[in-house]
């Protein structure tokens, strides 16, 4: 899976990518992550990317005009949402490259509330292109003409889109197949879809614990981990695993 990432503070990614799950996906090449810096796809010598809002009002606004470019150059001008509607038949979407495994979004603190569900769906496809916006926000017109979704990480504001790229490319990346370890990682995990309990994946995950089994902060106190994980009993253990998942 590949991912484009738009934004104008490149290096902010650099070391979380460079990192232990994610930097091991990307050397096994089963992800693939592009960062576009936004200023390259402007036209004056000052690389402007924003301006004033129309109608007045606090701080930038960035611009529709270099987003807009940056995605014609990622994937074509007829696979934008605005131009896609036009190509009516199945040949010419062939011709002109369209593919529904690519997804273009628009962080957004007013987008649809990201999940896990939706985590799940995004890690099928081929491509996933994340813009983020800064300042004010960004001109509507890019949600409105170019992009498939616009995507929220929560009910709060950040200064940019950049941490809920990451979050999104994080959360993806570790339902790609290959990806981690062990695929019983993601089984028995909160919000995985195959737990008995879960009809609407809301699952949360029993509690862990690791050595050692008594913790003394201090002479009075022991913190112990629950007898039955050291009992060896396997039924034991899952039932009192189920009964502790929430
Ligand atoms: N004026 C905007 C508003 O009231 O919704 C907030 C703009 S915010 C300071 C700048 C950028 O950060 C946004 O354009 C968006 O890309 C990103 N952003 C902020 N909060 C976010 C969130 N909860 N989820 C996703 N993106 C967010």
């Amino acid at each position: 899976m590949k991912f484009d990432i738009i934004t104008i503070f490149p290096k902010i990614f650099d070391s979380y990518f460079d990192e232990s799950i994610l930097a091991r996906a990307r050397k096994n090449k089963l992800i693939k992550i592009k960062i576009h810096n936004l200023r390259d796809y402007t036209k004056n010598k000052r690389r402007t990317i924003d301006d004033t809002p129309y109608g007045g009002g606090a701080g930038m606004i960035l611009m529709i005009e270099p987003i807009y470019k940056a995605l014609v150059k990622i994937v074509g001008k007829n696979n934008l949402k605005c131009f896609r509607k036009r190509i009516k038949n199945q040949e010419s979407r062939i011709k002109n490259n369209f593919n529904n495994k690519t997804k273009i979004v628009l962080l957004s603190a007013k987008g649809k509330k990201f999940d896990q569900a939706m985590a799940r769906k995004f890690s099928k496809l081929d491509k996933l292109i994340l813009i983020c916006g800064r300042y004010e926000g960004v001109d509507e017109r890019v949600a409105k003409y170019l992009c498939d979704e616009e995507i929220s990480i929560g009910d709060y504001v950040l200064t940019g889109g950049e941490l809920p790229a990451m979050v999104m490319v994080d959360a993806i990346t570790r339902l790609i197949p290959g990806v981690l370890g062990s695929a019983e990682s993601l089984k028995e995990e909160s919000f995985s879809t195959n737990r008995k309990k879960e009809k609407e994946s809301r699952v949360l995950e029993y509690p862990q614990y690791t050595r050692p089994e008594n913790f003394s902060p201090d002479k009075k106190t022991k913190w112990r981990v629950p007898k039955v994980l050291l009992s060896g009993n396997h039924k034991l253990v899952r039932e009192w695993k189920e009964k502790k998942s929430k």
